[in-house]
């Protein structure tokens, strides 16, 4: 296990991340009140996409999917904001991560053809999900996010060696796969 996360986190370098660590898979909770978030429907994706809740999975099945799993890396990427208004700054920060960890999937996939990835929020490799009235395009590349399975970004990533607040005019994104 090792070298394989040894390996992982070698392509994670190379696919731009500075902030990974390993993920010790015992340490994740899926929570019912995480999923309660979604269906408060801030983000406008709940019942949106086949990769966000309820289509995603339910929480039981979360649990399944991820009892398969002893170990994995979770990946942040940091952005500097000029101020907490600094939308753009945001949104170039969510760019970059998504680019980097599409790159890193697509690296850990040769070698982890099982993994399971889970994103910083909706799946956005479609410009528009087809939800409901057609199958998802790219079953197996699809993306839920760490929220859609139930788990508290904060709660994963301190007990997983990494920090959810990087000081202020900061802003984090996190994402995982677990590999073995
Ligand atoms: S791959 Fe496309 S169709 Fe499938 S969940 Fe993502 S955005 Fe939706």
């Amino acid at each position: 296990m090792e070298e394989a996360y040894k390996n992982a986190e070698e392509l994670a370098v190379e696919s731009g991340f500075e902030y990974y660590h390993f993920l010790d898979v015992s340490t994740i909770q899926l929570l019912p009140e995480v999923r309660q978030m979604c269906e408060a429907n801030t983000c406008g994706k709940y019942g949106a996409s086949w990769a966000c809740p309820p289509a995603c999975c339910s929480l039981e099945e979360g649990r399944e999917k991820i009892s398969h799993y002893r170990w994995g890396i979770v990946v942040q990427t940091v952005g500097q904001l000029e101020d907490s208004l600094d939308f753009e700054g945001i949104m170039e920060a969510e760019e970059t991560h998504k680019e980097h960890f599409h790159d890193l999937m697509d690296k850990l996939r040769e070698q982890f053809p099982g993994m399971l990835a889970m994103g910083a929020g909706t799946c956005t490799i479609c410009a528009k999900c087809s939800y409901p009235d057609a199958p998802c395009r790219f079953p197996d590349r699809q993306i839920s996010s760490v929220e859609a399975f139930g788990i508290l970004v904060n709660d994963m990533v301190s007990k997983n060696g990494l920090k959810y607040n990087y000081g202020p005019n900061t802003i984090a994104y996190t994402s995982c796969c677990l590999l073995g």
